[in-house]
């Protein structure tokens, strides 16, 4: 069974406050996508990764691999206008033949090597796709500008985390239909796939802010 994992790292990351997009803001002496990426490259599970780049920022994507010794890295591609698109992108380097397709935010950049295997093992099981999930502790309110509008009920609801492991074949379909998400799981729901949710990490935390970014460093 071989294992493609793509690496989404084209956003631009605003929020950051950084002079450049957010994968290549620095952790630990090196742009924050080489952590997720050695981590990848390291895992017994995957066999190949394919990297969505911002525009502009493929060429140093491919040094950063060749730097850090990530010899599974087939191919550096630009990116698409939404994290959605660049998946698609990325998507069209992994051949036909590959069976399983593991999606993962380059902003999440400590990935512990057990969420790997474990997103991974319920796909034997027929599900379409898994994906981590944290269990929410706070009280989730939906909000209208400074107004509360309702409370949701807490039960039942979870954070979801990448790495997001497909069946590959049901990941091409959920992308050629053209509907759009802010996770690829998303778009599986949404094409009627059945989804499994596994444990997640608290380490797998989003960076977003600068505050993100030395808690992440803190952990390294
Ligand atoms: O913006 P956000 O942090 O939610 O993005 C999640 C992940 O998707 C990040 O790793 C980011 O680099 C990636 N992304 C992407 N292409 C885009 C937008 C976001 O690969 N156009």
């Amino acid at each position: 069974m071989s294992v493609w994992a793509l690496l989404a790292a084209a956003g631009s990351g605003e929020r950051l406050g950084a002079d450049r997009p957010k994968a290549f803001a620095r952790l630990g002496g090196l742009p924050m996508l080489a952590e997720s990426l050695r981590r990848l490259d390291d895992s017994e599970w995957i066999d190949s990764i394919v990297v969505a780049a911002p525009p502009g920022w493929v060429e140093p994507s491919i040094l950063l691999a060749e730097e850090i010794g990530a010899g599974k890295v087939s191919a550096c591609i630009v990116g698409g206008a939404d994290r959605a698109q660049s998946v698609r992108i990325a998507l069209a380097e992994v051949p036909e033949s590959a069976v399983v397709v593991l999606v993962h935010d380059a902003a999440r950049p400590v990935l512990p090597s057990d969420v790997i295997g474990r997103v991974l093992e319920p796909l034997s099981e027929g599900w379409d796709a898994v994906i981590p999930g944290l269990a929410i502790t706070d009280t989730v309110k939906r909000v209208r500008g400074e107004e509360v509008a309702e409370t949701l009920e807490r039960d039942g609801l979870v954070a979801a985390q990448t790495p997001q492991a497909f069946d590959a074949a049901v990941l091409r379909r959920a992308l050629a239909s053209g509907v759009t998400g802010t996770d690829c799981a998303a778009l599986v729901e949404a094409a009627g796939g059945r989804v499994n949710v596994v444990a997640g990490d608290r380490r797998l935390l989003k960076v977003t802010t600068r505050e993100d970014l030395e808690l992440v460093a803190s952990w390294l």
